[in-house]
């Protein structure tokens, strides 16, 4: 690694503090209007990752001015767009947009599925999926509008509708790409951030060529960094005409003549929020291996003017390490591809088996995995799978990284993970013995198992593996037969999994327009939202959806805040 790079890292490194800093508290109300505005615009962001940039690209392409306030210093900017994977959707061009249109209902709400029970987003589902079908498919044209060195690059297994079964999947030639500035992309591995626009991939790839079209906007676009907003700004007719922020300490006050666009992103490390919404022990249960700097604080900006919630607890998550690193008591999770892998498989913290481990990793079941992970127990009234452990040999821990190294939370310097995984053995993360049976007798030992592993189970737990391994076929849970290694090659290992994954998705009720509503389903009248803080997909998801929904109501918002009215003096 140069050194440029080492340094840009120990930056990074410390933006988990940098934002610790800055996470406000978010009063329970919004504000009255200032005597004085310190900033006049048309239209506000609250937040500059990949919703708030295309929010802001499309509203001054419209015409409008927009003012873009980010928690993150700009040297230091750590965005869930920018550690992201870089998956996009585009369906091809050729495909049926009625079939689309069906494609994407299903997905956001299942209102159209015949055997779907209750929607999600029923109301809003169908004009939500109209903008999908109308926008998706240009979401390749629409990028290299902003630079026609961006590449839409090829990722096998996402070129196809996750959910064959929908209506509309076949005829509507789904198909998605990976965001790259590079012929020969870089894997999962290679690290992006901080290095030249052309030498990226994945998620700072897909954030460089928003960061080119927030540019090429000129002054209609100005970025305010370090500056959280923390509390919306309402009228005596309940308009939302501005936002408050705090830059170097003081209050800075943003009036914007047409709408506010929350963009702040999801609320993945808000303590309060995660123990109110997520299903289980939220705190100690989950982790997230995204940015520290999603702190649920747009959710609370919009609840304290009158928002409702829609979905709350809902997210995008399988079952992930937590690391021993922790951003305000919760430990920083990691992305564990490696779940699932030969030589491996999952039990509880009574030692058995639950599920076919490949469902953590495979698409689409790992974007909902996490809901056989958060199991309650009505008997002994506890989670037995809260954590769970991978049991592996040693094998799997010589063959690769069990986390990723260049996206996520390793590749922005939030956490440190050897590529041998030593770093994880010798902090005592990951435990390690000669036997099975001795490996259970540690797992005892950690605090969160509280002493409920049965070293009899586990044990049963390999054998039986082992012969479903010898036989190629798992005859409890159906595990993928390409999968299936031996546990036999020791010393062992057992690592801790639990609930989490990149983002949450549930925050504000909105509508079919992305207007934040009451809890009765009124407009706030000038509030919207796009991106993560509320995502249209709550019902199921395919890889690749969050950034999709960002490029897709980015621009149709930004282009209906910009034709509001101004507000009347
Ligand atoms: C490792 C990883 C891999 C992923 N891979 C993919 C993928 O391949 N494809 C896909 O579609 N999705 C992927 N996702 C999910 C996707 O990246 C996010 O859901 C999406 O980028 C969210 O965009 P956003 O703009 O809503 O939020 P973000 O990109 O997180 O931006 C939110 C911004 O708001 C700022 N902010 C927060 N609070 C405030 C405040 N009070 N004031 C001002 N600013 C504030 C934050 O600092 C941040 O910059 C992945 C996520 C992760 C973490």
């Amino acid at each position: 690694m140069d050194t440029s790079r080492r340094s840009f890292l120990k930056g990074a490194a410390g933006a988990a503090a940098a934002a610790a800093a800055t996470t406000l508290a978010i009063p329970a109300e919004a504000a009255r209007a200032p005597k004085k505005w310190d900033i006049k615009t048309d239209v506000v962001v609250v937040g500059f990752g990949g919703a708030g940039a295309t929010t802001a690209i499309s509203a001054a392409r419209s015409g409008a001015q927009v003012v873009v306030l980010e928690k993150n210093p700009e040297n230091r900017h750590i965005s869930n767009t920018r550690m992201s994977g870089g998956i996009f959707h585009c369906p091809f061009k050729d495909g049926d947009p009625k079939a689309l249109e069906d494609y994407a209902q299903a997905m956001m709400s299942g209102e159209n599925i015949p055997w779907k029970e209750e929607g999600e987003i029923p109301e809003y589902s169908k004009p939500l999926a109209k903008l999908w079908a109308e926008y998706t498919p240009k979401n390749l044209e629409f990028m290299q509008s902003l630079d026609p060195a961006f590449i839409g690059g090829s990722q096998p297994g996402f070129n196809k509708a996750s959910f064959g079964n929908f209506p509309g999947a076949k005829e509507c030639k789904y198909n998605a790409y990976r965001a790259t500035y590079q012929k020969r992309m870089k894997s999962f591995n290679d690290v992006s951030y901080g290095c030249p626009k052309e030498e990226t991939s994945s998620g700072e790839a897909f954030w460089q060529c928003l960061a080119t079209g927030v540019k090429k906007e000129g002054k209609k676009i100005r970025v305010l960094w370090e500056t959280p907003a923390y509390q919306l700004v309402k009228n005596p007719k309940g308009e939302v005409i501005g936002v408050l922020a705090k830059k170097g300490g003081k209050t800075v006050s943003v009036m914007a003549r047409k709408a506010v666009v929350l963009c702040s992103g999801g609320y993945e490390y808000n303590k309060a929020m995660r123990e109110a919404f997520l299903e289980g022990p939220g705190v100690t249960g989950w982790a997230f291996y995204g940015t520290t700097s999603n702190t649920g604080d747009g959710i609370a900006m919009g609840m304290a003017a009158g928002a409702g919630l829609q979905k709350a607890g809902k997210s995008a998550a399988r079952i992930i390490v937590p690391t021993l690193d922790k951003f305000n008591g919760m430990r920083i999770g990691s992305i564990t591809p490696s779940v699932g892998s030969p030589h491996s498989f999952v039990v509880d913290n009574f030692g058995n088996r639950y599920e076919a481990e490949t469902k953590v990793t495979d698409n689409p079941s790992r974007y909902f995995f996490y809901k056989a992970a958060v199991q309650f127990n009505i008997s002994t009234l506890s989670y037995p799978r809260t954590p769970s452990w991978m049991i592996f040999d040693d094998q799997l821990f010589k063959s690769k990284p069990l986390v990723a190294l260049g996206i996520s939370v390793v590749g922005f310097g939030l956490t440190k993970w050897s590529k041998d995984n030593t770093s994880a053995l010798n902090s005592g993360l990951i435990l390690k013995a000669d036997t099975i049976a001795e490996l259970a007798e540690k797992i005892k030992k950690v605090e969160e198992n509280k002493g409920r592993m049965v070293t009899e189970n586990l044990v049963k737990a390999t054998e039986r593996f082992n012969k479903f391994c010898d036989e190629k076929k798992d005859e409890d849970f159906g595990r993928r037969p390409v999968t299936l290694g031996k546990v036999e090659k020791g010393p062992f290992y057992a690592m801790p999994l639990v609930a989490g994954g990149p983002n949450t998705k549930g925050g504000l009720l909105f509508d079919g327009r992305h207007r934040v509503l009451t809890w009765e389903g009124k407009p706030i009248p000038r509030l919207y939202l796009v991106g993560e803080i509320s995502s249209v997909m709550k019902f199921v998801y395919q890889g690749g959806g969050n950034l999709t929904e960002c490029l897709v109501y980015g621009q149709s918002v930004g282009k209906e805040v910009a034709k509001l009215p101004n507000l009347k003096a």
